[in-house]
């Protein structure tokens, strides 16, 4: 047995509901008494393309009425909605699939019965000619993302038998709404009907549906996101037909049948399955299939209406800059004055898909902060999606922010190209919104706003003398000065690498001028560095080098060789070991500043 839990969940289904032979064969048209009914097929395409296949999932049969609901998008996508909207309504009607009825307007009531769907057909008809039905075939076969076919004898049986849709194609005629002959469009819509596929086809063109239109198996895009929320609201509350309100209470999931014994449902965003056993109940649907359907809405608990997501899960991690500083490293001056301004910058890390209700809840916590702080950076990297009505919401608050006088760094949207687009579009007509590739560098930029506000780049030291090295503190002069004659000075131009990644280590450096980035070799920086501190000093206790150091400026340094730091450490036991405490206490400040990241980030 697999260990995949839905396809374990789908067999288990299989296994009980395939003892059930209750229902019967369509008979109406002869030829589909010909299937087996004992043929069980379940099939789940999720929306990153895998297919779950139990049973007979590779079993053909005609896919009926199931072709309603992707004629019908077809037709929104080639006609435009205008048209075939104004054409057939969508009002669901209670009756029964083939019901001879048309509303006040005598407009069919909707597309998911006979009557809409041969007015559908009509409209391809009207606008592809003698080419209707090769075209919906082309469409069909997208949605289901390998070419299909038709069954001519199901064609045929239809044909010589379909009296009752004759019937309602002449009504639809009298009323103007088809165009079309009635023969003509017939033809079309009972090959439609008769067009083979397998639980396998259903479950990958139900993903396309989930999918936002775009197919996840083949990654071809069928449909716009428009035409997808039309088509599924028509399955709602028409597809079932005179079942469909208690399908919708029931197993909220938008589907389709048809009287071939196929299903369809779609779950938007998660998966599209197919259903094939041909047994049917008094409505035309598939005994087994509603079982499934029935047994997997309750068993996961996938009614589409049951939501549970607070709108708060969407802020990973809020701080200010006591929990949180970028990676350049601040001399004692500037981090005063970030320590004294803290609260001034506010963070809100966002993750998961953004939707109305979620910005709607970032939009106050800002509002919130407004009062106390200057600044706040708003971070996507953890965000999958932001939807339109969220982006709205966010222009009309970045909009009230900036021009309270609220400085706004957006950061990390690059993953997201229309959303990025559209902060694009709001930076020249709002002076107080900036962006950042990368969290680090809007806090970066943030904090130096907070320091140049404050004055604190006047005091900024561009030099510095050996005995105020953090690394030294505390070291008698003589030390220092011993130290000095054994240093070697070192200069680098903007951009040139001064220290590589698993070299070995032989000497620590002294900024004396100017300033460094350590980064990865993926180009993540994990700090910059300025006049007064070191670089390499792990090589007092490590081996080897574990990042690259580049000038990010014209740099000085000097370098102490660790043989000439060994030899200093014969002459001068007690100053080194000050060099060593004085190490721990630099690392120990990392750890803190560390630590104080992993709280922010763990408290939300
Ligand atoms: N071809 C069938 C008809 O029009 C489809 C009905 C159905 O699947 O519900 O009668």
């Amino acid at each position: 047995m697999s260990d995949l839990p839905l396809l374990r969940f789908l067999g288990r289904c299989h296994v009980e509901f395939a003892q059930d032979f209750s229902g019967k064969l369509a008979d109406y048209i002869p030829e589909l008494t010909k299937a087996d009914p004992a043929h069980f097929g379940i099939c789940i395409a999720t929306v990153d393309g895998y297919v779950h296949a139990t049973g007979d999932g590779y079993v053909p049969f005609t896919i009926q009425s199931i072709s309603k609901a992707f004629v019908f998008a077809m037709a929104l996508e080639l006609i435009g909605a205008e048209k075939v909207e104004s054409t057939i309504g969508v009002e669901p009607s209670g009756d029964a699939f083939n019901s001879i009825r048309l509303n006040a307007d005598n407009r069919p009531f909707n597309p998911m019965v006979n009557a809409g769907a041969i007015a559908c057909s009509g409209l391809i008809c009207d606008a592809e000619g003698n080419g209707a039905f090769e075209r919906i075939l082309h469409e069909l076969s997208r949605f289901a993302g390998r070419r299909l076919d038709y069954d001519s004898d199901v064609f045929e049986s239809e044909r010589a038998t379909g009296d009752r849709n004759r019937a309602i194609a002449y009504l639809l005629r009298t009323h103007g709404v088809l165009r079309c002959e009635v023969d003509q469009v017939l033809d079309v819509y009972f090959r439609q009907c008769a067009v083979r596929v397998t639980a396998h086809d259903l479950a990958v063109m139900a993903a396309t549906l989930a999918n936002n239109g775009i197919n996840p198996v083949t990654g071809e895009s069928v449909l716009s996101p428009y035409v997808v929320a039309r088509t599924l609201s028509v399955m709602v509350s028409a597809g079932m037909y005179d079942y469909a309100g208690e399908w919708g209470y029931r197993i909220g999931i938008p589907a389709k049948s048809g009287v071939g014994g196929g299903i369809v449902a779609t779950l938007p965003s998660q998966l599209g399955l197919g259903i094939y056993s041909p047994l049917l109940d008094s409505h035309g649907h598939s005994v087994r299939g509603v079982q499934t359907c029935e047994a997997l809405s309750s068993h996961f608990d996938l009614h589409l209406l049951n939501q549970v997501a607070d709108v708060r899960n969407c802020v990973g991690a809020a701080y200010d800059l006591a929990g949180v500083s970028s990676r350049r490293n601040r001399q004692a001056g500037e981090q005063a004055i970030l320590d004294a301004h803290q609260s001034s910058v506010i963070t809100l890390e966002l993750a998961g898909a953004i939707n109305f209700g979620n910005m709607e809840y970032v939009s106050r916590r800002l509002s919130e902060a407004k009062s106390r702080a200057l600044q706040a950076i708003i971070d996507f990297r953890r965000v999958s999606s932001v939807s339109q009505a969220a982006v709205r919401l966010l222009e009309s608050c970045l909009d009230a922010l900036t021009a309270s006088g609220v400085t706004v760094t957006l950061s990390g949207t690059a993953h997201m190209a229309s959303f990025s687009a559209a902060v694009d579009s709001w930076l020249g007509r709002m002076p107080k919104l900036h962006k950042a590739a990368l969290l680090d560098e809007a806090v970066e930029w943030a904090e130096d706003q907070i320091i140049y506000l404050h004055g604190g780049y006047d005091r900024l030291r561009e030099q510095t003398a050996l005995a105020d090295q953090a690394l030294l503190e505390g070291l008698p002069a003589e030390a220092v000065e011993s130290l000095a004659a054994s240093m070697t000075e070192r200069r680098f131009q903007p951009g040139e690498r001064i220290i590589a990644a698993n070299e070995r280590a032989h000497s620590v450096l002294f900024i004396s001028r100017g300033m460094v980035s350590v980064k990865l070799a993926s180009g993540l920086r994990l700090a910059t560095l300025v006049a007064g501190m070191t670089v390499g000093e792990m090589a007092l206790l490590e081996t080897y080098r574990s990042a690259d150091v580049w000038a990010d400026t014209r740099v000085d340094c000097l370098e102490l060789s660790l043989d000439a730091y060994a030899r200093f450490r014969e002459e001068h036991p007690q100053a080194s070991e000050r060099i060593i405490r004085n190490l721990a206490a630099l690392l120990a400040r990392k750890l803190i500043v560390a630590n104080r990241k992993i709280d922010a980030l763990a408290s939300y």
